[in-house]
């Protein structure tokens, strides 16, 4: 069984800055206090693959954010490829198809598939005007069921989704939350959200957040506020203590 991670290792600091340099400049702002970064789309196309390079090499874990999605051989080639930089974390989407080309492309390299769900920004009825029978809630749970029969390593939900994507699943897929906003910060465009103490007492294992952490004044002070949250979250977890609330 893998390790579990340490608290600061479950917090994945999304990299959403418009360019490397600055995202570079950033983790070096943050230093040690946090060893765990996002890498998304915008950053890709202009050198964020060096940069996810960079970062391995320096001993940080790298999730890049990718959400591939497309025919079973297309999804297999490129998740060799991405597995040969050397990040830890990689996102598909979650269709049986998809799930199962990457898991078997990453047997035997370090690299862990994470299936995304259904995406935060999608409600009933834009599910429903994509052509989808079923609520928001309820293809959550449907992929997740088929995520971990996929085999993937984790699972992307929702802070308000982990205790039943949880109940259904059990512990066969680890569970990564964004819409993570410690008490008294800006929710700016998420609507679901939940502070790091409750995502991870509720049972998330990784937690990502961005603006919480680079749009704060002093970002790793506000990473190092988060770890000390998600150490508070996993002793509500393990001492059964006060049961977690959702923001
Ligand atoms: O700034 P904030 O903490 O809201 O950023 C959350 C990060 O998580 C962003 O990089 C966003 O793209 C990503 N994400 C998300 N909701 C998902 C999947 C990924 O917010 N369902």
């Amino acid at each position: 069984m893998a390790k579990a991670p340490t608290p600061r290792e479950r917090l994945i600091v999304g990299l959403d800055v418009a360019s490397v340099n600055e995202a570079r400049s950033l983790v070096d702002r943050i230093g040690d206090a946090a060893c765990h970064y996002k890498i998304g789309h915008a950053l890709q196309f202009c050198g964020g693959l060096d940069l996810a390079r960079d970062l391995v090499r320096s001993g940080r874990r790298v999730f890049l954010d990718v959400k591939l999605h497309d025919i079973p051989n297309t999804v297999a080639n490129g998740i060799a490829r991405i597995a040969d930089l050397g990040v830890g974390f990689v996102t598909v989407h979650a269709y049986p198809q998809t799930m199962a080309a990457a898991v078997e492309a990453a047997r035997g390299t370090g690299l862990e598939i994470l299936a995304v769900s259904v995406l935060t920004s999608m409600g009933d009825d834009d599910l429903k005007n994509a052509g989808y029978a079923l609520s928001s809630a309820d293809l959550v749970l449907h992929r997740a069921k088929q995520a971990a029969e996929a085999g993937v390593a984790g699972i992307v939900c929702a802070p308000p989704e982990v205790s039943a994507v949880r109940a259904a699943i059990g512990h066969a897929c680890q569970l990564v939350t964004p819409g993570i906003r410690p008490a008294g910060t800006d929710a700016g465009d998420q609507k679901r959200i939940a502070t790091p103490e409750s995502a991870i007492a509720a049972g998330a294992d990784y937690l990502v957040a961005a603006r919480p952490v680079i749009r704060a004044g002093d970002p790793a002070a506000a990473a190092d506020a988060i770890v000390a949250e998600i150490e508070a979250g996993l002793a509500h977890r393990s001492g059964g203590g006060p049961r977690a609330v959702l923001l």
